[in-house]
């Protein structure tokens, strides 16, 4: 899952987003408004973590104008402790959620995941299944035919983006948007190395090239 957080709170934001890139997502960082609205209009991200106090705009604002950009893209607030009236004109105007500062990051992954749920389809359960592989979304864990896997954060991200798009193809592309934060240094054989990993410990042609597109987990 591809987050934009924008929060002019710079600890704050290296905070979150180092919190956040170990539950799993992958954080992009913005601190205005302004460069909030360019980001999701340059790319779409999965869901929003929008700080309502923000230096060049009101962040009400910023939910309306990201409103006008995508009905569905999941948006959570983050608020002030006392911004009751804030809480309820943002749910108004389309929030899906929000947090009062301070909070617990964990609190705020868990609701995260509830977002993914919903945007997976699988809302009951924080489990994804295909064929003998079950991820954990909730836990970090992956087990095949029961048995645990232990997989390095990069692997278990990619293998989370494959399953959710089981049945679908991602492009490199996409998958390389997921597993790295802008401005990271990636090397342009790191997808690849992490597949080859990835491939080691799961049953043969469970992941598949599509030659000059991407990758596929196909539907079990
Ligand atoms: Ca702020």
């Amino acid at each position: 899952m591809r987050i934009l957080l924008v929060e002019d709170d710079r600890s704050l934001a290296a905070g979150l987003q180092a919190a956040l890139s170990r539950e799993g997502f992958a954080v992009n960082h913005v601190a205005s408004g302004s460069q909030a609205l360019a980001a999701v209009r340059a790319e779409l991200p999965d869901m929003v973590v929008l700080d309502l106090g923000l230096p060049d705009m009101d962040g009400l604002q910023v939910l309306t104008a990201l409103r006008e950009i995508s009905r569905s893209l999941p948006v959570l607030l983050l608020t002030a402790r006392d911004g009751a009236d804030d809480k309820v004109r943002g749910l108004d105007r389309g929030a899906d959620d929000y947090m009062a500062k301070p909070f617990d990051v964990k609190e705020l992954a868990a609701r995260l995941r509830v977002i993914e749920r919903r945007l997976s389809n699988t809302a009951a359960s924080s489990c994804i299944t295909v064929g003998d592989l079950a991820l954990d979304t909730a836990a970090h864990t992956v087990t095949l035919a029961e048995q645990a896997l232990e997989l390095p954060r990069r692997e278990y991200m990619l293998l989370k983006a494959l399953l959710e798009n089981a049945g679908k193809v991602l492009t490199r592309e996409s998958l390389e948007g997921r597993l790295y934060s802008w401005g990271e240094e990636v090397s342009s054989n790191a997808l690849e190395v992490h597949i080859h990993y990835l491939r080691k410990k799961l049953p043969q042609d469970f992941i598949k090239t599509v030659r000059g597109i991407g990758y596929t987990v196909p539907r079990q």
